[in-house]
């Protein structure tokens, strides 16, 4: 049995020192404005997931009115998702992840992260692809002031 997901985030960047994205601390003279460590693949991510189960979304598994996740560590939600997932006799099979970015750079970074997701999910890393964009310096994304991510996972039944 298979199931298929998607995923969409997004959070606004600031003036900081660093942001989190899947799983990799990132140095870099922005920050991610969330309730949680703003990690928006992560979040895409584990929407995707959620979505292949039809179990809802990280906003109603996770609230942001709960102050138990403020600054919560995305990579520890994400082990209750993949949890959760597995109670339902599901495991990812593949990830495809498009960052929407025109800061920071993602390419230098790129081979990092696509290792970082790989081992926080205990996935092949040819099964991990993440892949990054620009907007042409269009709209909130292009002038730098948020980063998006869109996230497809493919999870299959480890029965049968
Ligand atoms: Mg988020």
């Amino acid at each position: 049995m298979i199931r298929v997901g998607q995923g969409f985030d997004l959070h606004r960047l600031e003036s900081g020192d660093g942001i989190t994205l899947g799983g990799l601390w990132i140095p870099c003279e922005y920050r991610l404005v969330a309730h949680s460590d703003g990690d928006v693949v992560l979040h895409a991510l584990m929407d995707a997931m959620l979505g292949a189960l039809a179990l809802g979304d990280i906003g109603q598994l996770f609230p942001d009115t709960d102050p138990t996740y403020r600054g919560a560590d995305s990579a520890e939600l994400m082990r209750v998702v993949r949890a959760r997932c597995l109670d339902k006799g599901f495991t990812p099979y593949n990830l495809d992840l498009t960052i929407l970015a025109e800061r920071p750079k993602i390419a230098p970074v790129r081979d990092a992260m696509r290792q970082c997701v790989a081992d926080l999910m205990s996935m092949p890393l040819d099964r991990v692809s993440v892949k990054a964009t620009t907007t042409e310096r269009l709209g909130f994304i292009g002038r730098g002031e948020a980063i998006a991510v869109m996230a497809n996972c493919l999870m299959h039944s480890h029965e049968g």
